[in-house]
């Protein structure tokens, strides 16, 4: 682990793996900062479909974030991402930002500017971070690494039962096959698969697996 970085707990994998419920259990039982790395993605999803600019148009995509105000703040210990001064929660899940957040998220501009608000928030804070690359990119160095998975046919069923239009399969595809920072299972990583688990079996399982590496709680 880097040293200007405090400790990070990266949990990877696919869409309604289970890993935003995991995470969030796993940060308050270590009292760490819970930061969920989609989020930004979708904020800047967000922010770029408000502005009306298509979603292929590099040169819009990359003056837009050039002059655009994020901020990554903390409430709750859980980080909060803020665009513009606007803060955009309330539509991250819209249906239009699931529908366009892997075509945004495969630009590298956008995937350096969401890493350099991880590291930020690393170099002040314990984090337990959610996403897709945070084992194998952002944070290589960390030894607390996991890969969340669960069938195709149970992360639908959690997806419809939450009441979200998601096509998490076409998702999938384009986070796994894109370029930069593919969605991939870094290889030290600890592989869980949540098909059959209830999550707090899940998170017994990861706290078992953290404290057998000598995780403690921050003080
Ligand atoms: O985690 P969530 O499903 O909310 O992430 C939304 C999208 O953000 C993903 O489908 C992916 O395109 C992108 N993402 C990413 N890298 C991360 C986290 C999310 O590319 N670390």
């Amino acid at each position: 682990m880097r040293k200007h970085f405090h400790r990070v707990v990266a949990i990877d994998g696919p869409a309604a793996s289970g890993k935003s419920s995991v995470a969030r259990e796993l940060a308050e039982e270590f009292g760490f900062v819970y930061v969920n790395s989609g989020a930004i993605y979708r904020a800047i999803t967000w922010q770029i479909l408000k502005k009306g600019i298509a979603v292929e148009d590099n040169d819009c995509i990359a003056s837009a974030l050039k002059s655009a105000a994020i901020t990554c703040c903390l409430q709750d210990n859980e980080s909060r991402i803020i665009i513009d001064n606007v803060d955009p929660t309330d539509h991250l899940r819209d249906h239009c930002v699931n529908e366009n957040v892997s075509r945004i998220s495969r630009f590298p501009l956008v995937r350096q500017i969401v890493a350099q608000k991880l590291h930020e928030l690393a170099r002040q804070h314990d984090l337990v971070v959610e996403g897709r690359d945070i084992g194998s990119v952002v944070f290589p160095d960390t030894p607390y690494k996991f890969y969340v998975d669960a069938s195709p046919a149970v992360r639908l069923q959690r997806r419809a039962a939450e009441g979200q239009r998601d096509e998490i399969a076409m998702r999938d595809h384009d986070d796994s096959s894109r370029s930069v920072s593919p969605l991939v299972i870094a290889p030290d990583a600890h592989v869980i698969d949540t098909s059959h688990l209830t999550i707090e079996r899940v998170v017994e399982e990861v706290i078992a697996r953290l404290r057998a590496m000598g995780l403690h709680v921050s003080s």
